[in-house]
C-alpha cells in the first residue's frame, strides 16, 4: 500500500513537471530554468506552493501574488498523470515497462494539452518521442536476446517496434492524403472556399504521432488505436456541432486516448475480433 501510495505521489511530481513543459515548449523556453513562476505575474512560486494535487487547492485555484486564477488544467494533468503511474505500477511494477510506457503516456498528455491548446504541435516531441522508443526497445531486446537462448527474430521487441513505425507512418500518410483530396474534390463541387481555411484533413504532425504509438505499441496495438481514436473523436463533434463551436479537430487527444484504450485493452479487442 505504501508503494502505490509512492507512485501516486511520483506521479503528481511528474505531472507538475509536465505543466512545466505544456507551457514552455511551444514558446521555445527551457523546461529546466528558471524555476516555477506565474504566467501572469511573473513572480517565483516557493515549493510550498508548488506541491503537487495539494496547492491547487490550498491556494484557492488564485495566485498568492497577483490573485489571477489557475487554470484547472494544471490540476488535472497533475491527476491524470498520477492515476497513470498508479496503473502502469500495479501492472509491471518497476520494470523497464513501467518507465517506456511512463514516458510514453506522459509525452501524450503534453502533446494533447499543447495540441487543444494552440492546435499545432511542435515537431521535435514526436521525433523525440520515435527516438526514445527505438532506444527502450532495443534496451527490451537486449534483455530478451541476453536471457533466452532460443527466440525467434520476428518476436524481437525491436523488430516489432520498426513494423509498428512502418504501419503506424504509412497508415496514416494514406489516411490524410485520401482526406485531402476528398476536401479538395468537396471545395471544388460545391465551389466555395474552406471556411476555417482548412485544406488539409490531417497535419503531417499526426502522421509522426501514429510512427511514435507504432514504436511502442507495436504494429496490432496501432491497428486497434487508429481504429478506435474516430469513436473517441466522435463524441466531441457531436459536442461541437450540438454548441456550433469550431470544425477544426486538434486529433492528437483523440489517438492519445485511443493509444491507451489499446495499451490497456487492445488485446482483448483483437482476441474478440479473431485477429
Ligand atoms: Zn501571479
Amino acid at each position: 500500500m505504501i508503494e502505490r501510495i509512492f507512485v501516486f505521489i511520483l506521479g503528481g511530481c511528474v505531472g507538475s513537471f509536465l505543466n512545466v513543459c505544456i507551457w514552455r515548449i511551444p514558446q521555445n523556453l527551457s523546461v529546466v530554468k528558471p524555476r516555477s513562476y506565474c504566467p501572469h505575474c511573473h513572480a517565483m512560486i516557493g515549493w510550498y506552493h508548488n506541491i503537487p494535487l495539494v496547492s491547487y487547492w490550498f491556494l484557492r485555484r488564485r495566485c498568492k501574488n497577483c490573485g489571477q486564477p489557475i487554470a484547472f488544467t494544471y490540476f488535472l494533468v497533475e491527476l491524470i498523470t498520477a492515476f497513470l503511474f498508479l496503473i502502469l505500477y500495479v501492472q509491471y511494477g518497476f520494470g523497464l515497462e513501467f518507465f517506456k510506457f511512463g514516458f510514453l503516456f506522459s509525452l501524450l498528455i503534453v502533446m494533447s494539452v499543447i495540441d487543444i491548446k494552440y492546435h499545432a504541435l511542435p515537431e521535435t516531441l514526436a521525433l523525440s518521442g520515435i527516438a526514445a522508443g527505438i532506444l527502450f526497445s532495443a534496451g527490451e531486446t537486449y534483455v530478451v536476446v541476453h536471457d533466452r537462448f532460443f527466440f525467434s527474430s520476428g518476436t524481437l521487441p525491436i523488430i516489432e517496434s520498426f513494423e509498428g513505425l512502418v504501419f503506424g507512418l504509412g497508415c496514416m500518410y494514406l489516411f490524410k492524403l485520401c482526406g485531402d483530396l476528398g476536401i479538395r474534390y468537396y471545395l471544388k463541387i460545391r465551389k466555395k472556399e474552406s471556411v476555417e481555411g482548412e485544406t488539409e484533413a490531417l497535419g503531417l504532425g499526426d502522421v509522426d504521432f501514429l510512427g511514435m504509438i507504432g514504436v511502442f505499441l507495436g504494429i496490432h496495438l496501432t491497428v486497434v488505436t487508429f481504429f478506435a481514436a474516430p469513436f473517441f473523436a466522435l463524441v466531441y463533434v457531436l459536442w461541437a456541432l450540438c454548441l456550433r463551436k469550431s470544425h477544426v479537430l486538434p486529433y492528437v487527444p483523440y489517438l492519445s486516448a485511443a493509444a491507451f484504450f489499446s495499451f490497456l485493452w487492445g488485446q482483448k479487442v483483437l482476441e474478440f475480433c479473431n485477429l
